[in-house]
């Protein structure tokens, strides 16, 4: 053999050997094209491309094959499935929230979880913000009204009485859980509407208070008696769990609106269905669910105040292409041996520092 068609066959050799090598990326739903292009130039990547997330068995096949996993939060992994796995090193999760995940169990085992946070922050503010307008100035109401006909059965225009809302100006704003969105959602609130903002929140964030003017409440009740709108916007921990229970919503005024847009259980629906039907608050915008996708006949569905919609709190073309960048950029940080710019447990580092294998 020439060496030229020598070196020529090394070549091939070293590229065989450099496939073999890259790390196995699972992926449980599709990203963006180009993205996942990035991504498999760089590593050996399977995306599950259909509609619905894989089945746990499969998601706990593929778990036991990969180094990675990129997971959205309809993904169980649990510490059965972090411990059935034995080259798995990272979990890039491609949502803000990372409830789905057994963070403790993942940390032991020396697994890095990262999330998409920030780059959605505005995208959810401005959702929570739709449902307070829909649900204060009853749109889905108004748009039934006259689609329905109703306007054109009443016969006349314009009724000094017809669809009363609710004004926000001046009005109190609380806020739980006074985080990225939740400092978002305020400073619209009172920059935008001219509302008093108070918050309530494990943190107290002093600085905050005086570059937005909100007010700092070290009681959930006391939040809850004071305020016209009430806009949830902590992490499902197991503190939070049922958070908004039977006992705090009669808190609230009956004039008060509820919405969330963090995590279904964060509120126990069936009390919140009992404080609708029994007039303890006003309304309700809800965005998430316990046991999502709830059936077109949930309880919440009978209330004309409820405005309901199905977990798009992060739904922009914008919002969501910056969330998969993002779990790119914590792949590539990882294997290239650097701390992931968004790791969730940060604990993980002391079992196995960056760049070990
Ligand atoms: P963040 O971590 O910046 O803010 C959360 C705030 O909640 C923090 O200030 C924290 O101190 C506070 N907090 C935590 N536990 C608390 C407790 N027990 N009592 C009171 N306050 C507590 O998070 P973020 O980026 O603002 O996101 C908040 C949550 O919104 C996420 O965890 C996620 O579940 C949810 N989220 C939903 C969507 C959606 O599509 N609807 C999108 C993104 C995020």
């Amino acid at each position: 053999m020439k060496p030229l068609e020598s070196n020529a066959y090394n070549v091939i050799k070293v590229k065989v050997v450099v496939e073999i090598l890259k790390p196995k990326v699972f992926v449980t739903r599709e990203l963006f094209d180009d993205i996942i292009a990035k991504m498999s130039e760089l590593y050996e990547v399977e995306v599950w491309d259909k509609y619905y997330h894989p089945p746990y068995d499969v998601l706990l096949s593929k778990a036991r094959e990969v180094d990675a996993l990129v997971t959205l939060l309809t993904d169980k992994v649990d510490c059965n499935l972090l411990q059935s796995a034995p080259k798995l090193r990272i979990v890039a999760q491609y949502a803000v929230g990372f409830d789905n995940v057994d963070l403790e169990c993942a940390t032991k085992l020396g697994i890095y979880v990262t999330n998409t946070p920030d780059v959605i922050s505005d995208t959810v503010a401005e959702l929570t913000w739709a449902l307070i307008l829909a649900v204060a100035k009853r749109i889905l109401e108004s748009d039934s009204f006259v689609r329905q006909g109703e306007w054109h059965r009443t016969g006349t225009p314009w009724h000094p009485k017809m669809m009363l809302g609710t004004e926000l100006k001046g009005k109190v704003l609380g806020i739980v859980g006074l985080g990225r969105i939740g400092t978002r959602v305020a400073k619209i609130g009172s920059l935008g509407f001219g509302m008093k903002v108070i918050y309530y929140d494990i943190v107290r964030y002093k600085e905050k208070e005086g570059i937005l003017g909100v007010e700092y409440k070290s009681s959930l009740e006391d939040l809850l008696k004071e305020s016209d709108i009430v806009s949830l916007h902590v992490p499902l921990t197991k503190d939070t769990y049922h958070m908004i229970n039977e006992e705090r919503l009669k808190l609230m005024k009956k004039t008060a609106i509820l919405i969330n847009t963090a995590r279904g259980a964060v509120v126990d629906t069936q009390a919140l269905v009992k404080a609708l039907k029994e007039g303890w608050i006003a309304g309700a915008g809800i965005d998430v669910f316990e046991g999502e996708p709830i059936p077109g006949d949930h309880p919440l569905t009978q209330f004309k105040n409820v405005v309901l919609v199905p977990h798009i709190g992060s739904a922009t073309l914008e919002g969501r292409y910056r969330m998969a960048q993002v779990v790119l950029e914590n792949l590539i940080a990882f294997y290239e041996g650097r701390k992931p710019p968004t790791l969730v447990n940060e604990s993980v580092l002391n079992v196995r520092p960056p760049g070990f294998k």
